[in-house]
This record gives structure tokens, C-alpha cells and sequence, in this order.
């Protein structure tokens, strides 16, 4: 088994495990972005997000549901960021689906996920919504 998260959710790799049930497990990222930084995985490999079945991303937005507040309260954190980087021109790096939770409070400097965009569109919204009706069937 090469997928490090895999091996994390088979506990044959150590991590800081806050919390596991039956669809996923939730773990504090090694590299933190914040203090309290923790991501959660499904224990199904998955790369993608599209490629999960509607159940496992249910079970696995269960867990993020349950441990936002009290990743929040346990940090003394204002908010969260919860964030997916879906895809490796995203920037994923692990091709294993992980929801990252990472507590925010007022005034600690960092941006929201609007700020990583430059907004380089080239079509209308329209435009970009006729092509998803599209790819949707509709
Ligand atoms: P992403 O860029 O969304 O694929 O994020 C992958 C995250 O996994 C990064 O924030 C890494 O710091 C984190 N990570 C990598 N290896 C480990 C590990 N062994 N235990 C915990 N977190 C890890
Ligand atoms: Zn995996």
C-alpha cells in the first residue's frame, strides 16, 4: 500500500488520530497551516471528489460536521476555513480525498479562499452555466 493516508487509516503510519468511525478517520496535518490544522479522510481510497459514491461523501461530511466546533473550541479559534484541494493542478498533493479543517481567527493574516484566485475568466457566467447544464444532462 503506497498512499500515505491509506497507511494512516491502517495505522501502519503514526499520526495524531482525533477522531475515526466507521467512513472516515480525522488526524492533525503535519505540516500545519494554523495550530489545530486537521484533516479528514475516507477510509475508501479515493483520488477525486466525482469519484466518491454520494453515501462515502455523506459519511465523510458527517465527520467534518462533527469536528468543526470542536476543532474551533479547542483552539480558542473565531472560525474556520474548511477547504479541498481536488485534483493535482489544485495543488493536491496526496491523491487520497481530504477535507482540511483549519481554524481562523480575526485579524491572523491569512486570506479567504477568494484570495488564491486571480480572476482570469474568459467566458461569461452564463456562459460557464449553460456548460455545466450541459455536462449535467440538462
Ligand atoms: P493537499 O495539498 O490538499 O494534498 O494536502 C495534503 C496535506 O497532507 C498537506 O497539508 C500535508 O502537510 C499533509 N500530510 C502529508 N503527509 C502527512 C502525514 N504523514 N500526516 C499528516 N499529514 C500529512
Ligand atoms: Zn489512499
Amino acid at each position: 500500500m503506497s498512499c500515505i493516508f491509506c497507511r494512516i487509516v491502517a495505522g501502519e503510519i503514526p499520526a495524531e488520530v482525533v477522531a475515526k468511525d466507521e467512513g472516515a478517520v480525522a488526524f492533525l496535518d503535519i505540516n500545519p497551516l494554523a495550530d489545530g490544522h486537521v484533516v479528514i479522510v475516507p477510509r475508501k481510497h479515493v483520488a477525486l471528489v466525482e469519484e466518491m459514491t454520494a453515501d462515502d461523501a455523506a459519511s465523510l461530511f458527517r465527520t467534518v460536521v462533527r469536528l468543526v466546533g470542536p476543532v474551533r473550541k479547542a483552539l480558542a479559534a473565531d472560525a474556520t476555513t474548511i477547504g479541498v484541494n481536488d485534483g493535482e493542478a489544485s495543488g493536491q498533493t496526496i491523491p487520497h480525498v481530504h477535507v482540511h479543517i483549519v481554524p481562523r481567527w480575526k485579524g491572523d493574516g491569512a486570506g479567504t479562499i477568494h484570495t488564491i484566485f486571480p480572476r482570469k475568466t474568459k467566458r461569461t457566467v452564463a456562459e460557464a452555466a449553460a456548460a455545466i447544464r450541459k455536462a449535467l444532462g440538462g
